[in-house]
Protein backbone atom coordinates (compact mmCIF):
# COMPACT_ATOMS: atom_id res chain seq x y z
CA UNK A 1 0.00 0.00 0.00
CA UNK A 2 0.81 3.32 -0.67
CA UNK A 3 2.45 5.90 2.17
CA UNK A 4 0.12 8.61 1.92
CA UNK A 5 2.57 11.12 3.40
CA UNK A 6 4.77 10.60 -0.05
CA UNK A 7 1.87 12.97 -1.47
CA UNK A 8 1.86 16.72 -1.80
CA UNK A 9 -1.85 17.83 -1.54
CA UNK A 10 -2.36 18.82 -5.43
CA UNK A 11 -1.01 14.75 -5.88
CA UNK A 12 -3.86 13.99 -3.41
CA UNK A 13 -6.45 15.71 -4.76
CA UNK A 14 -5.82 14.08 -7.98
CA UNK A 15 -6.49 10.79 -6.11
CA UNK A 16 -9.64 11.51 -4.02
CA UNK A 17 -13.13 13.19 -5.13
CA UNK A 18 -14.17 15.40 -4.51
CA UNK A 19 -10.87 17.21 -4.34
CA UNK A 20 -11.37 19.72 -1.31
CA UNK A 21 -11.16 16.01 0.66
CA UNK A 22 -7.42 16.47 0.32
CA UNK A 23 -7.42 19.85 2.37
CA UNK A 24 -9.10 17.73 4.97
CA UNK A 25 -6.57 14.87 4.83
CA UNK A 26 -3.52 17.14 5.18
CA UNK A 27 -5.17 19.01 8.01
CA UNK A 28 -5.96 15.76 9.53
CA UNK A 29 -2.47 14.29 9.17
CA UNK A 30 -0.51 17.60 9.52
CA UNK A 31 -2.19 19.28 12.43
CA UNK A 32 -4.29 16.96 13.91
CA UNK A 33 -1.91 14.26 14.09
CA UNK A 34 -3.98 11.01 13.46
CA UNK A 35 -2.89 8.05 12.07
CA UNK A 36 -5.44 6.09 11.19
CA UNK A 37 -8.53 7.37 8.74
CA UNK A 38 -11.44 6.53 10.70
CA UNK A 39 -10.31 9.28 13.06
CA UNK A 40 -11.07 11.72 10.17
CA UNK A 41 -14.78 12.31 10.76
CA UNK A 42 -15.54 15.19 8.57
CA UNK A 43 -15.27 12.80 6.19
CA UNK A 44 -17.81 10.64 4.62
CA UNK A 45 -17.32 6.72 5.63
CA UNK A 46 -17.29 5.46 2.45
CA UNK A 47 -14.03 7.61 1.42
CA UNK A 48 -12.65 6.53 4.83
CA UNK A 49 -12.94 3.35 3.70
CA UNK A 50 -11.55 3.76 0.27
CA UNK A 51 -7.92 5.55 1.85
CA UNK A 52 -7.97 2.95 4.13
CA UNK A 53 -7.44 0.14 1.50
CA UNK A 54 -5.37 2.17 -0.71
CA UNK A 55 -3.16 4.10 1.73
CA UNK A 56 -1.20 3.95 5.08
CA UNK A 57 -0.09 6.99 7.19
CA UNK A 58 3.03 5.50 7.95
CA UNK A 59 5.79 8.04 9.66
CA UNK A 60 8.92 6.43 10.90
CA UNK A 61 8.94 4.16 14.15
CA UNK A 62 11.08 5.86 16.93
CA UNK A 63 13.53 2.82 18.00
CA UNK A 64 15.60 4.64 20.06
CA UNK A 65 16.21 8.28 21.43
CA UNK A 66 19.62 9.41 22.88
CA UNK A 67 19.24 13.00 24.92
CA UNK A 68 21.76 15.23 25.79
CA UNK A 69 22.29 17.90 28.90
CA UNK A 70 21.54 20.97 26.64
CA UNK A 71 18.12 18.98 25.64
CA UNK A 72 18.82 18.47 22.00
CA UNK A 73 17.78 14.93 21.86
CA UNK A 74 18.81 12.36 18.88
CA UNK A 75 16.23 9.54 17.44
CA UNK A 76 17.13 6.43 15.77
CA UNK A 77 13.93 5.71 13.45
CA UNK A 78 12.87 2.49 11.63
CA UNK A 79 11.33 2.95 7.71
CA UNK A 80 8.72 0.18 6.95
CA UNK A 81 11.33 -1.69 4.89
CA UNK A 82 13.30 -2.22 8.25
CA UNK A 83 16.49 -0.11 7.50
CA UNK A 84 17.08 2.98 9.97
CA UNK A 85 17.68 6.94 9.72
CA UNK A 86 18.41 9.22 12.53
CA UNK A 87 16.79 12.75 13.40
CA UNK A 88 17.69 15.46 15.43
CA UNK A 89 15.65 17.34 17.69
CA UNK A 90 17.40 21.12 19.07
CA UNK A 91 15.69 23.42 21.05
CA UNK A 92 16.16 26.19 19.97
CA UNK A 93 14.42 29.05 22.12
CA UNK A 94 12.88 27.93 25.59
CA UNK A 95 9.18 29.44 25.91
CA UNK A 96 8.69 32.90 27.77
CA UNK A 97 6.33 33.55 29.97
CA UNK A 98 5.21 37.09 31.77
CA UNK A 99 4.23 37.27 35.51
CA UNK A 100 1.03 35.95 35.62
CA UNK A 101 2.82 33.06 33.53
CA UNK A 102 0.91 33.30 30.11
CA UNK A 103 2.79 32.08 27.26
CA UNK A 104 4.12 35.24 25.36
CA UNK A 105 6.55 33.89 22.94
CA UNK A 106 6.26 30.01 21.98
CA UNK A 107 9.65 27.80 22.63
CA UNK A 108 11.12 26.99 18.78
CA UNK A 109 12.74 24.43 17.72
CA UNK A 110 14.96 22.83 14.98
CA UNK A 111 14.75 19.53 13.61
CA UNK A 112 17.47 18.06 11.81
CA UNK A 113 16.57 15.67 9.01
CA UNK A 114 17.61 12.24 7.09
CA UNK A 115 17.00 12.46 3.07
CA UNK A 116 18.92 9.17 2.49
CA UNK A 117 19.74 5.67 4.19
CA UNK A 118 23.29 6.22 3.83
CA UNK A 119 25.27 8.24 1.50
CA UNK A 120 27.62 8.36 -1.77
CA UNK A 121 29.37 11.28 -0.93
CA UNK A 122 32.05 9.72 1.68
CA UNK A 123 33.41 12.33 3.63
CA UNK A 124 36.46 11.01 5.80
CA UNK A 125 35.27 12.53 9.04
CA UNK A 126 31.71 10.86 8.86
CA UNK A 127 30.43 7.70 10.01
CA UNK A 128 27.03 7.80 7.75
CA UNK A 129 29.74 7.27 5.27
CA UNK A 130 30.96 4.44 6.99
CA UNK A 131 27.92 2.13 5.92
CA UNK A 132 27.89 3.34 1.74
CA UNK A 133 24.81 3.78 0.30
CA UNK A 134 21.28 2.15 0.90
CA UNK A 135 18.84 4.32 -0.76
CA UNK A 136 16.85 7.85 -1.40
CA UNK A 137 14.21 8.13 1.14
CA UNK A 138 10.94 8.84 0.29
CA UNK A 139 9.01 12.34 0.69
CA UNK A 140 6.63 11.01 3.12
CA UNK A 141 9.84 8.89 4.94
CA UNK A 142 11.50 12.83 5.23
CA UNK A 143 8.38 14.14 6.18
CA UNK A 144 7.02 11.87 8.62
CA UNK A 145 10.71 12.09 10.42
CA UNK A 146 9.06 15.72 11.76
CA UNK A 147 5.76 14.02 12.33
CA UNK A 148 7.22 11.24 14.60
CA UNK A 149 9.48 13.94 16.49
CA UNK A 150 6.43 15.64 16.76
CA UNK A 151 4.62 13.48 18.31
CA UNK A 152 7.23 12.12 20.78
CA UNK A 153 7.58 15.22 22.00
CA UNK A 154 3.89 16.60 22.18
CA UNK A 155 5.04 19.59 19.83
CA UNK A 156 1.79 21.61 18.90
CA UNK A 157 1.05 22.21 15.30
CA UNK A 158 0.86 25.99 15.94
CA UNK A 159 4.67 25.46 17.12
CA UNK A 160 7.68 27.09 15.16
CA UNK A 161 9.66 24.57 13.77
CA UNK A 162 12.76 25.16 11.49
CA UNK A 163 13.79 21.89 9.35
CA UNK A 164 17.34 21.05 9.01
CA UNK A 165 18.08 18.70 5.69
CA UNK A 166 21.23 17.86 7.37
CA UNK A 167 21.26 14.21 8.56
CA UNK A 168 21.91 11.26 6.98
CA UNK A 169 22.49 11.54 3.69
CA UNK A 170 23.51 14.65 0.51
CA UNK A 171 20.26 16.02 0.49
CA UNK A 172 21.19 17.17 -3.31
CA UNK A 173 21.58 13.58 -4.29
CA UNK A 174 17.84 13.07 -3.79
CA UNK A 175 16.57 16.44 -5.12
CA UNK A 176 12.88 15.43 -6.32
CA UNK A 177 11.97 13.86 -3.34
CA UNK A 178 13.48 16.54 -1.06
CA UNK A 179 11.75 19.23 -3.14
CA UNK A 180 9.06 17.29 -2.65
CA UNK A 181 9.12 17.60 0.99
CA UNK A 182 9.84 20.95 1.30
CA UNK A 183 5.82 21.57 -0.31
CA UNK A 184 4.24 19.24 1.78
CA UNK A 185 6.30 20.93 4.84
CA UNK A 186 5.20 24.18 3.55
CA UNK A 187 2.01 23.57 2.82
CA UNK A 188 -0.78 25.71 4.59
CA UNK A 189 -2.85 22.92 5.39
CA UNK A 190 -0.21 21.04 6.89
CA UNK A 191 2.78 22.01 9.04
CA UNK A 192 2.95 25.50 7.29
CA UNK A 193 6.86 25.80 7.72
CA UNK A 194 7.57 28.05 5.21
CA UNK A 195 10.17 27.56 2.55
CA UNK A 196 12.44 30.22 4.41
CA UNK A 197 13.00 28.23 7.42
CA UNK A 198 13.75 24.83 5.47
CA UNK A 199 17.82 24.64 4.99
CA UNK A 200 19.21 22.34 2.74
CA UNK A 201 22.87 21.41 3.70
CA UNK A 202 25.01 20.27 1.07
CA UNK A 203 28.36 19.03 0.79
CA UNK A 204 28.45 21.01 -2.30
CA UNK A 205 27.27 19.15 -5.42
CA UNK A 206 27.34 22.28 -8.32
CA UNK A 207 25.38 21.61 -10.60
CA UNK A 208 22.39 20.40 -7.70
CA UNK A 209 22.71 23.70 -6.49
CA UNK A 210 22.20 25.41 -9.70
CA UNK A 211 19.29 23.32 -10.19
CA UNK A 212 17.43 23.74 -6.71
CA UNK A 213 18.04 27.65 -7.46
CA UNK A 214 16.01 27.36 -10.52
CA UNK A 215 13.57 25.54 -8.81
CA UNK A 216 12.79 28.93 -7.60
CA UNK A 217 11.52 27.10 -3.60
CA UNK A 218 12.57 29.81 -1.45
CA UNK A 219 15.16 27.39 0.99
CA UNK A 220 17.60 28.36 2.19
CA UNK A 221 20.90 26.84 1.63
CA UNK A 222 24.41 25.89 4.03
CA UNK A 223 27.67 24.70 2.09
CA UNK A 224 29.48 22.28 4.20
CA UNK A 225 32.70 23.13 3.20
CA UNK A 226 35.42 22.52 5.94
CA UNK A 227 38.26 23.37 4.10
CA UNK A 228 39.80 26.39 2.07
CA UNK A 229 42.36 24.35 -0.32
CA UNK A 230 41.53 21.72 -2.49
CA UNK A 231 44.41 19.55 -1.42
CA UNK A 232 42.13 19.45 2.16
CA UNK A 233 38.97 19.65 1.11
CA UNK A 234 39.45 16.82 -1.34
CA UNK A 235 41.40 14.39 1.95
CA UNK A 236 38.37 15.00 3.78
CA UNK A 237 35.30 15.52 1.51
CA UNK A 238 36.43 13.04 -2.05
CA UNK A 239 33.65 14.78 -3.72
CA UNK A 240 35.65 17.95 -3.62
CA UNK A 241 37.38 16.15 -6.90
CA UNK A 242 34.13 16.66 -8.91
CA UNK A 243 33.29 20.03 -8.07
CA UNK A 244 35.88 21.92 -6.66
CA UNK A 245 35.85 24.84 -3.86
CA UNK A 246 36.09 27.77 -7.15
CA UNK A 247 33.01 25.79 -8.40
CA UNK A 248 30.85 25.47 -5.36
CA UNK A 249 31.77 29.10 -4.84
CA UNK A 250 30.37 30.22 -8.33
CA UNK A 251 27.50 28.36 -7.88
CA UNK A 252 26.61 29.77 -4.10
CA UNK A 253 27.00 33.25 -6.28
CA UNK A 254 23.98 32.58 -8.56
CA UNK A 255 21.52 30.78 -6.13
CA UNK A 256 18.67 33.42 -4.89
CA UNK A 257 18.70 33.76 -1.42
CA UNK A 258 16.15 35.49 0.37
CA UNK A 259 17.54 39.70 0.82
CA UNK A 260 17.43 39.03 4.56
CA UNK A 261 19.20 35.63 4.46
CA UNK A 262 22.21 34.23 4.11
CA UNK A 263 24.25 31.53 2.73
CA UNK A 264 25.56 29.81 5.58
CA UNK A 265 29.06 28.23 5.17
CA UNK A 266 29.23 24.83 7.45
CA UNK A 267 33.14 24.39 8.99
CA UNK A 268 33.88 21.57 11.21
CA UNK A 269 37.32 22.69 13.13
CA UNK A 270 39.55 19.88 12.87
CA UNK A 271 42.63 20.23 15.02
CA UNK A 272 46.21 21.28 13.38
CA UNK A 273 44.27 20.60 9.67
CA UNK A 274 42.39 23.82 9.24
CA UNK A 275 42.41 25.85 12.28
CA UNK A 276 45.18 28.33 11.48
CA UNK A 277 44.78 32.13 11.01
CA UNK A 278 46.01 31.66 7.42
CA UNK A 279 42.62 29.25 6.43
CA UNK A 280 40.92 31.89 7.99
CA UNK A 281 42.22 34.48 5.58
CA UNK A 282 41.66 32.41 2.65
CA UNK A 283 37.85 32.15 4.20
CA UNK A 284 37.41 35.63 4.02
CA UNK A 285 39.00 36.01 0.05
CA UNK A 286 36.79 33.01 -0.82
CA UNK A 287 33.31 34.49 0.79
CA UNK A 288 33.71 38.18 -0.74
CA UNK A 289 30.78 39.23 -2.59
CA UNK A 290 28.63 36.67 -0.96
CA UNK A 291 26.18 37.55 1.69
CA UNK A 292 27.44 34.86 4.04
CA UNK A 293 27.51 33.37 7.02
CA UNK A 294 30.15 30.89 8.86
CA UNK A 295 29.27 28.45 11.42
CA UNK A 296 32.11 27.13 13.24
CA UNK A 297 31.67 23.25 14.91
CA UNK A 298 34.31 21.39 16.75
CA UNK A 299 35.31 18.44 15.39
CA UNK A 300 33.33 15.68 17.79
CA UNK A 301 35.38 12.60 17.56
CA UNK A 302 34.18 9.19 17.82
CA UNK A 303 36.04 5.80 18.55
CA UNK A 304 38.63 5.21 15.89
CA UNK A 305 38.41 8.49 14.32
CA UNK A 306 41.60 10.03 12.67
CA UNK A 307 40.95 13.58 13.74
CA UNK A 308 40.60 15.42 16.95
CA UNK A 309 38.41 18.65 18.40
CA UNK A 310 40.67 21.56 18.38
CA UNK A 311 41.33 23.92 21.19
CA UNK A 312 39.19 26.57 22.50
CA UNK A 313 41.82 29.47 21.75
CA UNK A 314 42.30 28.57 18.02
CA UNK A 315 38.57 28.01 17.41
CA UNK A 316 38.20 31.73 19.15
CA UNK A 317 40.81 33.42 17.37
CA UNK A 318 39.18 31.79 14.03
CA UNK A 319 36.13 33.39 14.82
CA UNK A 320 37.48 36.42 15.87
CA UNK A 321 39.74 36.90 12.62
CA UNK A 322 36.23 36.51 10.46
CA UNK A 323 34.19 38.99 13.04
CA UNK A 324 36.85 41.73 12.81
CA UNK A 325 36.54 41.27 8.51
CA UNK A 326 32.80 42.16 8.88
CA UNK A 327 31.63 38.09 8.37
CA UNK A 328 29.29 37.05 10.62
CA UNK A 329 30.33 33.78 12.31
CA UNK A 330 29.05 31.73 14.98
CA UNK A 331 30.39 28.95 16.63
CA UNK A 332 28.70 25.62 17.41
CA UNK A 333 28.80 25.01 20.98
CA UNK A 334 28.28 21.64 22.46
CA UNK A 335 24.26 21.22 21.13
CA UNK A 336 24.17 17.04 21.05
CA UNK A 337 28.25 17.36 22.04
CA UNK A 338 27.68 14.94 24.97
CA UNK A 339 24.92 12.87 22.62
CA UNK A 340 27.04 12.46 18.70
CA UNK A 341 27.22 14.92 17.06
CA UNK A 342 28.81 13.48 14.16
CA UNK A 343 25.93 12.12 11.65
CA UNK A 344 25.76 8.56 11.57
CA UNK A 345 26.98 7.98 15.22
CA UNK A 346 23.80 6.68 16.55
CA UNK A 347 22.86 4.40 14.44
CA UNK A 348 26.71 3.02 13.99
CA UNK A 349 26.37 2.29 17.93
CA UNK A 350 23.19 0.98 17.70
CA UNK A 351 24.20 -1.83 15.05
CA UNK A 352 27.62 -2.10 17.11
CA UNK A 353 25.07 -2.86 19.95
CA UNK A 354 23.37 -5.74 18.55
CA UNK A 355 26.11 -7.33 17.02
S1 LIG B 1 28.89 14.30 6.08
FE1 LIG B 1 26.94 14.26 5.04
S2 LIG B 1 27.51 14.33 2.84
FE2 LIG B 1 29.34 13.70 3.95
S3 LIG B 1 29.27 11.45 3.91
FE3 LIG B 1 28.28 12.14 5.82
S4 LIG B 1 26.12 12.19 5.32
FE4 LIG B 1 27.23 12.18 3.38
Amino acid sequence: MKNILDYTKAELAQEVDPKFRAQQIFQWIYQKGVESFDEMTNLPKALRQELAERFVIAPPKILQIEGSQDGSKKYLLQLQDGHTIESVLLPMKPEERDSTGKIVKEARYTICVSSQVGCKVGCAFCLTAKGGFVRNLTPGEIVGQVLAIRKEHAIPANRRVNIVYMGMGEPLDNLDNVAKAIRIFSDEHGLSIAPRRQTISTSGLAPKIEKLGQMGLGVLLAISLHAVDDRLREQLMPINKAYNIERIIEAVKGFPIDQRKRVMFEYLLIKDLNDDLKSAKRLVQLLQGIKAKVNLIYFNPYPGSPFQRPDEERAKAFQRYLLDRGILCTIRESKGLDISAACGQLKERSLGDSL
